[in-house]
């Protein structure tokens, strides 16, 4: 069973989710109000529907079973990887294959130690708590969260000088899911209290094409494999960017081809709509134009560059890099960020002699 409160999917008050909030980009992997719809009926309830992250799945199918064979909770486990590619989705598996519920809340939704305490208190014996950006819990509510994940107990101090009465207050055996895409800035001693670490990938088109092509006969949309795969390879490797192409490419289908998602319809679309045709968008193509045209191709620092082209630098770190640098376009150094000769051809920019040498090295290798 999953819990929600205050009329948000899950409990979460997804505007909260401020560093992601752009404005309403289409390949924008943070969540949009179409995703808010309290039963996604995309969101896979199992393993088997859950498709690609073998590694993932495996590991954590062990760690599920090995735990309900000696009666325990599972052990706190932490995903991370770039937004959109099925956290939460996968919290929401591992407490139905455990059979418990799961209760889902944000870091930045926990303001004080109070909340969390709140929430501690009113878990049932295994359940899970799904934490996501869970970089971002004030430093008061970490220092509570320590003993309630080793020792399953709170110490809550209340009053001052004399007055000051300390609690311990025992608490259900639960696990923590937490979910962040910066496992950098997790601070040592809560990271060093999950005892399960997964690091989910970015997905392969093959992979997106099962998942457009699931996701459609979810919605009963006719679609084409050509036309599946083509949305796939222009998702950036992400399953929400995917399930969001789809819908938007399916309304195009409605006016154009009689409802049918054919390869031809999915073209036109996506290409409307500004995706290149290796899923690049506007703000992917002025990232890379300003390294190229401004900077002389790099490096350039992130702060510089998030001034540059007016995104925040989180966002840029976050949404543009990880598939920027997926696809080799884009090479983070010490010094700052730099274009690589691909993005440069695939801009339609003259590659200059360095690179054009470097390129030829890395070919020969
Ligand atoms: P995150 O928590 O990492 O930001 P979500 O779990 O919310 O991502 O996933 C976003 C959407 O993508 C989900 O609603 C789901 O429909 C879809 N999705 C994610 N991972 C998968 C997968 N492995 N298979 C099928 N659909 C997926």
């Amino acid at each position: 069973m999953i819990e929600r409160s205050g009329g948000t999917e899950y409990g979460i008050d997804w505007d909260q989710r401020d560093d992601l909030d752009l404005e309403d980009r289409l390949t924008d992997t943070g969540y949009l109000p179409e995703d808010q719809a309290v039963e996604n009926p995309l969101r896979p309830r199992t393993f088997s529907e859950y498709i690609g992250q073998d590694k993932v799945k495996e590991n954590l199918k062990i760690y599920i079973e090995a735990a309900k064979s000696r009666k325990e909770s599972l052990d706190h486990v932490l995903l991370y990887g770039p937004p959109g590619l099925g956290k939460t989705t996968l919290a929401g598996i591992v407490a139905n294959e455990l059979g418990v519920n799961l209760r889902i809340t944000s870091g930045p939704a926990i303001e004080k130690p109070g909340d969390l305490a709140a929430l501690l208190t009113n878990l049932n014996s295994g359940d899970v708590l799904f934490i996501d950006e869970v970089h971002r819990l004030p430093r008061t509510v970490e220092e509570i969260l320590y003993p309630a994940m080793e020792d399953f107990a709170l110490d809550i101090i209340t009053g001052k000088g004399q007055m000051a009465a300390s609690y311990h207050l025992p608490l259900p055996r639960f696990t923590l899911v937490g979910a962040t895409t910066r496992a950098g800035q997790l601070s040592a001693p809560l990271r060093d209290r999950f005892g399960v670490v997964l690091r989910l990938e970015l997905y392969s088109p093959q992979e997106l094409g099962k998942i457009v092509t699931r996701s459609a006969q979810i919605l009963r949309a006719d679609i084409d494999a050509d036309a599946a795969l083509e949305i796939a390879s222009r998702s950036r490797g992400t399953p929400r960017i995917a399930n969001r192409l789809l819908k938007r490419v399916r309304d195009f289908a409605e006016v154009m081809s009689g409802g049918r998602i054919t390869l031809n319809t999915a073209k036109i679309a996506l290409d409307r709509m500004e995706i290149d045709e290796l899923g690049l968008d506007a703000s992917d193509r002025s990232m890379l134009t300003a390294i190229i045209q401004n900077y002389g191709g790099g490096p350039v620092g992130l702060e510089t560059l998030a001034a540059a082209i007016g995104e925040e630098a989180v966002t840029i770190e976050d949404v543009n890099e990880p598939y920027l640098m997926q696809i080799g376009f884009l090479s983070r150094t010490p010094r700052g960020r730099c274009a690589t000769a691909s993005a440069y051809l695939h801009l339609g920019f003259p590659v200059p002699g360095k690179l054009r040498e470097e390129q030829l090295k890395l070919e020969e290798e």
